[in-house]
């Protein structure tokens, strides 16, 4: 069960999947984008900073783990990256969005 999943782009592409699992149970929000890994529009749940790309998984996930809490309450917007394909998909949340991603010609 040691696949080597397709995640985060060329430099950490050789993480296997326990690894993997144990990054994405810490890693909720990065601060930077990570390089490589498209970023997306998405939501974000305030209270436990899950995040989602589809409103439908987002409701799903308030009426599992913050019953009775309204979805404004809850959900802002924010950038999103998925981080890993398949059935460890996952998005994390982009803090902070550096202009990098505009000036992203070369490199
Ligand atoms: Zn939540």
């Amino acid at each position: 069960m040691d696949d080597v999943l397709d995640c985060l782009g060329a430099e950490r592409c050789t993480m296997t999947s326990v690894e993997a699992q144990e990054w994405m149970a810490e890693t909720l929000v990065v601060s930077k984008a990570v390089e490589g890994v498209p970023i997306a529009p998405g939501i974000h749940c305030n209270q436990c900073h899950y995040s989602a790309k589809n409103k439908r998984v987002m409701k799903n996930h308030i009426s599992k783990l913050h019953k009775g809490a309204s979805w404004g309450e809850v959900v802002s917007e924010g950038m999103v990256q998925v981080v890993f394909k398949g059935r460890l998909e996952k998005y994390i949340l982009v803090e902070e969005l550096e202009m990098e991603v505009e000036s992203n010609t070369g490199r």
